[in-house]
């Protein structure tokens, strides 16, 4: 058996000279001992620089030349004492290491009870060029199902998924909360007088203008046709009735040039408040009926919800 098994290593050893894996042993007292070629090209140094070195002496060589595995610090020291505290903390690590020319590498460290460690490295820039792919892949994916098509902003999906969000954070803080739904005024003339290239264009063109006016953490989505969603997070009635105000007036002000032509339109603006237990429905709820009184009260109107329920 014994004879068998050395036979055994014997061979192993033939295969791991020429393996595409790094193979090397550290010492109890982390001096390289030995390693194959494949890992010695790992770190870009002849054999006769780097056995007998000690582990922080070849990461501070890598360091110094930029060869090798990336280190991604301004502080090789404070680096060796993270990496330091890791090494060694289990018989058995795990972990990927990029190199600076772009290539990835799969290591493993196995401690023996007496401290030796047994380094593999397995070259793994396939599997992680397809991994990138597919995660941009997924990205784009994702972010055209939360996305509209058409103005590029978020679409209603997103835009409810956000505000639910931002709704049990606001619970939790007790934080008053304003949500806007605007709806373009006369917008089928648009459509009838331009054509409805014109009136994609516009609804372009009126997502851009109101994003402007936002804040980056503001919440605004394109919740259907030419109705648009605002959250507001921490906004007070006061607040909410200004910052509304102010839109409708900025687009109301604003020219619109389509194919040459000069085009205005205005805003119906409703507005819900809430700082007690509530809903995106119920949100919706009240903006649309603080909306459906600003179109019959004229158009191009902010309208608070309190001040329409007549019951
Ligand atoms: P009101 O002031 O009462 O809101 O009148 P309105 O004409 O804006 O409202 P209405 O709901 O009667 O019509 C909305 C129009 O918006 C009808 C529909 O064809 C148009 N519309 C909805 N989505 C789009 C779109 O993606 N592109 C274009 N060009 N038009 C759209
Ligand atoms: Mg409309
Ligand atoms: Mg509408």
């Amino acid at each position: 058996m014994e004879n068998s098994f050395k036979h055994f290593a014997g061979r192993l050893a033939e295969f791991i000279d020429v393996s595409r894996d790094g193979y090397a042993i550290l010492s109890a007292d982390d001096t390289l001992l030995c390693a194959n070629k494949a890992f010695l090209a790992v770190f870009f140094r002849p054999e006769t620089e780097l056995i007998g070195q000690s582990f922080e002496a070849i990461m501070r060589t890598v360091f110094d030349t930029q060869k090798g595995p990336r280190i991604d610090t301004d502080n090789i020291d404070s680096w060796l004492n993270r990496v330091q505290q890791l090494r060694r903390s289990r018989d058995f690590r795990l972990f990927e290491v990029d190199l600076v020319d772009g290539r990835w590498f799969l290591f493993s460290e196995q401690t023996l009870p007496g401290g030796e460690m047994l380094i593999q490295a397995k070259d793994i820039t396939k599997q992680k060029i397809v991994e990138q792919h597919l995660n941009e892949h997924t990205r784009k994916l994702t972010n055209l199902a939360l996305t509209d098509e058409l103005t590029q902003i978020a679409n209603r999906r997103s835009f409810v998924a956000s505000v639910q969000a931002e709704i049990t954070r606001c619970h939790r803080h007790n934080n008053a909360m304003a949500f806007f739904l605007l709806d373009i005024d006369h917008f089928k003339n648009v459509n009838d007088s331009f054509g409805h290239q014109a009136g994609d264009e516009v609804l372009r063109q009126v997502a851009r203008l109101i994003k402007s006016t936002l804040r980056e953490y503001d919440i605004f989505g394109r919740i259907g046709g030419e109705e648009f969603g605002i959250f507001l997070a921490q906004t007070d009635r006061d607040t909410a009735v200004e910052v509304a105000e102010r839109l409708r007036q900025q687009i109301a002000d604003e020219k619109l040039y389509i194919d040459g032509r000069e085009l205005r339109i205005t805003l119906s603006v409703g507005i819900a408040l809430a700082r007690n237990k509530t809903s995106f429905e119920q949100l919706y709820a009240d903006a649309d009926a603080a909306l459906y009184q600003a179109k019959h009260s004229g158009r191009n109107k902010v309208v608070v919800a309190e001040y329409c329920v007549i019951l």
